[in-house]
C-alpha cells in the first residue's frame, strides 16, 4: 500500500471509487511541435505514438453509444494527429461538449493555420497553455520564441471571438508553476492574467486554470537530476488537503491512451498505470457499468492533485 493509499484508509476513501463518468479525456499521441522542460508526456518533435485512425474510430463508437457528454482531447499536440479534425467533427456532430488542450504554438506549423477558424466554427472549447504573462518565464519552460508565439495565437483566437463571454466561445488559460512549488491560489492569479494581459496586450479570455506540476515523465527526471525530487514530494505531502480527495478529476473522467488502453487519469497513463480491479482496459472492449464503478489506481504522484487548492485538468478543486 503507497502512502497516499494510506491517506485514503485513514480518511475511510478506500476503496477509492470512480463516480458517474462525464469526460472522456483522449490522449491523441505524444508527438508535439514543443519539447517543454516540465512536459509529463515527454512530448515532443520525434515521438512516433499517435493514435491511429482504428483507434479514433473505437473512440467515435463509445461516445456514439453513450451518454458521456464531453470529450477532452489532448497531447502531445493532439492538431498534429492526422485524424484530429475527424474526431472533433465526429464528436462535435453528436453533440458532445469537446475541449481541446492546445499549446497554441501549434497554429504556426505547416497546414494547420486553419485551426483557430475550424475551432469556431464548430464551437469547441480551447484550453491553452501560458505558464506566466512574463517573456521570460515562459520561454525558459517551454522554449524560444514560444511567448511571442502564444501572444500571437491568443491575438488571433480573440479576433476569432474567442475569450469575448458575448460569444460564448470560451478560452481558458492554464498555468503551471516553473518550478518546484505549489501554484499560487487560482482567483487571484486569474486576476492577475487578465489585467496584464489586457494593459500589456489587449487580450481576453475566459478562465485560468492553475495545474500543479505532477512529478513524472519530464519534470520528475529533471528533480530527480536535481536531487529535489524527495523534497518536492515532501513539500505535496505536507500540503495534503482531504476536502480535495473527493473532487478529484479521476472520479468522473476516463483517460485513453494513444493506442486505445484506459487510464484512471492522463498522469496515469504517463506512468503506464493502467485501469484495473476487474475493470475493462481498452476503449475496444468498452463497458461503461463496469469502468463507472472502477477502483481507482493511486500513487504518491496523486499528492500533487490534493495538495493545497487541489489541482485537476480543470484548475483548482476548492
Ligand atoms: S507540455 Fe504540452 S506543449 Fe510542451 S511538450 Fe508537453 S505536450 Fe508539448
Ligand atoms: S493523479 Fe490525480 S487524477 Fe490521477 S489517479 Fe491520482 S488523484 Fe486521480
Amino acid at each position: 500500500m503507497n502512502h497516499f493509499e494510506q491517506q485514503l484508509r485513514i480518511l475511510g476513501e478506500e476503496p477509492f471509487e470512480s463516480d458517474r463518468l462525464d469526460t472522456l479525456q483522449v490522449n491523441l499521441g505524444k508527438l508535439c511541435n514543443q519539447a517543454c522542460l516540465h512536459c509529463h508526456v515527454e512530448a515532443g518533435p520525434l515521438r512516433t505514438e499517435i493514435m491511429s485512425r482504428e483507434t479514433v474510430e473505437a473512440v467515435v463508437r463509445v461516445l456514439k453509444t453513450h451518454d458521456i457528454p464531453n470529450l477532452d482531447i489532448t497531447g502531445g499536440a493532439p492538431e498534429m494527429n492526422p485524424h484530429f479534425e475527424y474526431l472533433v467533427e465526429q464528436a462535435t456532430a453528436l453533440g458532445k461538449h469537446v475541449r481541446v488542450r492546445s499549446n497554441l504554438t501549434v497554429y504556426f506549423e505547416e497546414g494547420k493555420g486553419h485551426l483557430p477558424r475550424f475551432f469556431r466554427d464548430r464551437r469547441v472549447e480551447v484550453i491553452a497553455s501560458l505558464p506566466c504573462y512574463l517573456e521570460g518565464n515562459v520561454d525558459a519552460q517551454r522554449g524560444s520564441g514560444v511567448f511571442e508565439k502564444s501572444l500571437r495565437a491568443l491575438r488571433w483566437l480573440n479576433e476569432e471571438g474567442y475569450g469575448h463571454p458575448s460569444t460564448g466561445l470560451v478560452l481558458n488559460l492554464v498555468y503551471n508553476p516553473v518550478g518546484d512549488y505549489l501554484p499560487p491560489p487560482q482567483d487571484q492569479l486569474e486576476e492577475d492574467y487578465r489585467r496584464e494581459l489586457s494593459l500589456r496586450y489587449g487580450l481576453v479570455f475566459n478562465h485560468l486554470y492553475v495545474i500543479t506540476n505532477v512529478p513524472i515523465g519530464r519534470f520528475r527526471h529533471d528533480l530527480l537530476r536535481t536531487g529535489r525530487y524527495d523534497d518536492y514530494l515532501q513539500r505535496l505531502r505536507d500540503a495534503f488537503n482531504p476536502t480535495t480527495v473527493r473532487s478529484v478529476m479521476c472520479r468522473n473522467l476516463l483517460s485513453v491512451g494513444w493506442d486505445g488502453r484506459l487510464y484512471d487519469c492522463d498522469f496515469n497513463q504517463m506512468i503506464n498505470l493502467a485501469v484495473n480491479h476487474g475493470a475493462p482496459t481498452t476503449i475496444f472492449n468498452f463497458d461503461l457499468t463496469r469502468l463507472e464503478r472502477r477502483t481507482i489506481s493511486t500513487g504518491e504522484h496523486c499528492y500533487a492533485c490534493t495538495a493545497g487548492a487541489g489541482s485537476s485538468c480543470g484548475g483548482a478543486l476548492t
